[in-house]
């Protein structure tokens, strides 16, 4: 008989690339999303095509409000923080972080492996890549894991050990991506923006996007926003050379700026970076530039005319 879990999905990139991990594993993925009141029911589109194209022995997704209470930019009317920096992202506790959410979803999730005889539970909990999340730490799985065995009927009476699989909380973003794409995982399935547009499309330029983003870059994949494809789509070094390699001389780059615009400022960062990385010269003939824009060629300190 098959194994199985219960999978806690959030239609981002981490907990598509847990689910792979548990399939692989071995594990049927019972898995578990949640309205929690969260700013956009993409997320929860993006969990059901993941739920759907991975395989998953049944998918529910559970109505809980957390509106009630608010307390994060997710789950009340305080503005997502957009372009901040690496050094930013990396210092404190940001705003987005929705107050004791690990621990009620896990609570669910615990819930409904009891009923179905599941011993492993999986998070896509991540301590690594700027995560300033409390309870994405290993110590918290650690106490939650122990709480579990005290706290159900079936391990008491079975006498077996509940556990808390989190097969990414040492793994930074681009690792997490490296392994999903071994073994398989579409990430264009998937969203992790925190700030989508009504359509669906990725800002770009929230702090899970430009994680997201550099995480892909990482991996000699740029993110490519186009206004032509409902998802967004995942495209590779050199093919994005050949998007911005409007000339033929290879150190030098024509710039459409209304190109840069729709594309995504997260995007242009990374195709810069690429370009920087490879010590290739870049000279950028700049039309349609915005004061954005500009702020931004500042930024990655590229000269322009
Ligand atoms: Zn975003």
């Amino acid at each position: 008989m098959t194994k199985k879990a219960v999978l806690l999905l959030s239609g981002g990139l981490d907990s598509a690339t847990t689910f792979a991990i548990a399939k692989q594993q071995g594990f049927s993925v019972h898995a578990l999303s949640f309205a929690y009141g969260q700013r956009h029911g993409i997320e929860l589109q993006a969990a059901k095509r993941v739920a759907e194209t991975l395989g998953a022995t049944e998918h529910k997704i559970a109505e809980i409000d957390l509106r009630l209470f608010g307390g994060s930019a997710l789950t009340s009317d305080i503005a997502v923080p957009k372009n901040r920096s690496l050094e930013n992202i990396s210092h404190g506790i940001p705003i987005t972080y929705v107050p004791a959410r690990n621990t009620i979803f896990l609570s669910f999730a615990l819930a409904w492996a009891e009923v179905l005889g599941a011993y492993d539970i999986f998070i896509g909990v991540n301590a690594v890549d700027y995560s300033g999340y409390p309870d994405c730490r290993p110590e918290f799985i650690a106490s939650f894991e122990k709480m579990a065995n005290l706290a159900t009927a079936y391990a008491l009476e079975e006498g077996k050990q509940i556990k808390i699989h989190t097969p990414l909380i040492n793994l930074t973003k681009a690792e997490i991506i490296k392994q999903g794409l071994a073994l398989g995982v579409d990430y264009s399935l998937t969203i992790s923006c925190y700030d989508p547009t009504l359509e669906g499309k990725p800002c770009g330029i929230c702090d899970s996007c430009i994680i997201r983003n550099k995480g892909f870059a990482e991996n000699g994949i740029v993110v490519l926003k186009s206004e032509t494809h409902e998802n967004e789509q995942l495209v590779s070094r050199s093919q994005a050379k050949r998007i911005l390699v409007r000339f033929n001389k290879f150190s030098e780059v024509l710039l459409d700026f209304k190109d840069i615009e729709f594309i995504g400022q997260a995007f242009a960062d990374e195709i810069f970076r690429v370009f920087r990385n490879n010590n290739h010269k870049i000279k950028i003939t700049a039309i349609n530039t915005t004061p954005d824009i500009n702020k931004m060629i500042e930024y990655v300190g590229i000269e322009h005319e």
